[in-house]
């Protein structure tokens, strides 16, 4: 019997990572993207990439991008309030929580470990408007398209740089809830990824002011990490947004990734939720491509996803405030999470591998 023919829309790190998983699971895996090669290479997000996320690319044989830094602990604290968390990766016996990984450079890395294989890779292309009936699955990885409904603008863009300091605590990243938006500081190398959530107006005059001036901002804004910055890197903006596919899948196609949701980028969920989708729809089909096992993936996948988004969208709508009550709650909450290990391990889970 020939191997089933999958089609997959996106080669993107998540539609890559399905053809991986797909082809693992025996499928005969053509990916298209509509832009050419190496155009997304140079994607200057650098990503949180959890515990679990880094197992799933190891089962699927990828090594991380050897930029990859290790987080060994994550501080949650929040402006203009008490209470602090620490989570830390030796409590949880690992080596680390997460990886940062330069976007570009892991899409690059899954795109010659699909090349590797002998994976038919069709660039400056798009999915066949027909696709012919022997066709056994259509997977779509386009990203954020036009398909997903906007269920909350947040009113907040993240503006995105790497930034280097002689002194800022190497494997450590800081998630700084403010009143605007959080703060987001990741390590790499010798410096941090700044992932700064801010109204769509500071976040003009951040991309457009001069470096020192940004740098003066910047060294504000972190004076709870005792960080002073150096130099910073290219600025590049994000609106953020929760959007969600809202249409049923059709018969034979499924979406995923962020063709079937897109986050605000809080706790960094994003693109750890879509390398899950990709894994397991593997994971799903290796018996065969059939409804009955795509409706047992869809179900999965559902409750994973409603999880984060309300996970995501919790967390933005409880701390982005300045309430003064909200604030001592969520001052208390932090403190309990600092001192109750188990509410302290089940967030860590959380964090390392979805919703489970
Ligand atoms: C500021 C910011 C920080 C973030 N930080 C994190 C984080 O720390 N952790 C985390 O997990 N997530 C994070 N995310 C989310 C993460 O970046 C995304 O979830 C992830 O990149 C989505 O990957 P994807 O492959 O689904 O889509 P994309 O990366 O958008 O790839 C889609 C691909 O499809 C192609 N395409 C588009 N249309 C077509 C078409 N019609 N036909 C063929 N091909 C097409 C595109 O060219 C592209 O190559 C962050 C997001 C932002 C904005």
């Amino acid at each position: 019997m020939s191997a089933p023919r999958v089609l997959i829309a996106g080669a993107g790190p998540v539609g890559l990572t399905a053809g991986l998983a797909l082809r693992g699971a025996g499928c005969a895996v053509e990916i298209f993207d509509s832009r050419c090669e190496g155009e997304g290479d140079g994607d200057p997000r650098a990503i949180a990439l959890a515990h679990g996320s880094a197992l799933i690319l190891d089962r699927l044989d990828v090594a991380l991008p050897e930029s990859a830094a290790p987080i060994q602990r994550i501080e949650i604290s929040q402006q203009h309030g008490f209470g602090r968390a620490g989570i830390d990766a030796a409590a949880h016996q690992l080596g680390a929580l997460g990886h940062v990984v330069r976007l570009g450079e892991l899409t690059r890395v899954l795109r010659h470990k699909c090349q590797a294989t002998g994976m038919l890779l069709r660039f400056g292309a798009r999915l066949p408007d027909e696709p012919e009936d022997e066709v056994a699955l259509v997977v779509h990885a386009e990203g954020s398209t036009g398909d997903c409904v906007v269920v909350r603008d947040y009113g907040q863009t993240a503006v995105v740089t790497e930034a280097r300091s002689d002194r800022a605590p190497a494997h450590t990243a800081f998630e700084r809830f403010t009143p605007a938006g959080p703060l987001a500081l990741l390590p790499m190398g010798t410096g941090h990824s700044v992932v700064w959530c801010v109204k769509p107006e500071r976040a003009d005059e951040l991309c457009t002011c001069s470096e020192a001036a940004f740098i003066a901002a910047l060294d504000t804004a972190t004076r709870f990490a005792g960080i002073t910055w150096r130099s910073i890197g290219t600025r590049t903006a994000y609106a953020l947004k929760l959007s969600r596919r809202t249409q049923s899948d059709a018969d034979r196609q499924v979406w995923i990734g962020n063709a079937a949701q897109t986050l605000h980028p809080v706790a960094g969920q994003g693109l750890n939720l879509g390398l899950r989708d990709a894994y397991e729809l593997g994971a799903a089909l290796a018996d065969g491509v059939n409804e009955a096992q795509l409706s047992r993936w869809r179900a999965r996948r559902r409750k994973d996803r409603d999880a984060i988004v309300r996970l995501t969208d919790g967390y933005v709508s409880l701390f982005s405030n300045d309430l003064g009550l909200l604030r001592i709650g969520r001052g208390l909450g932090l403190t309990m999470l600092d001192t109750l290990p188990p509410l302290k391990g089940l967030v860590a889970r959380h964090m390392m591998f979805g919703a489970r």
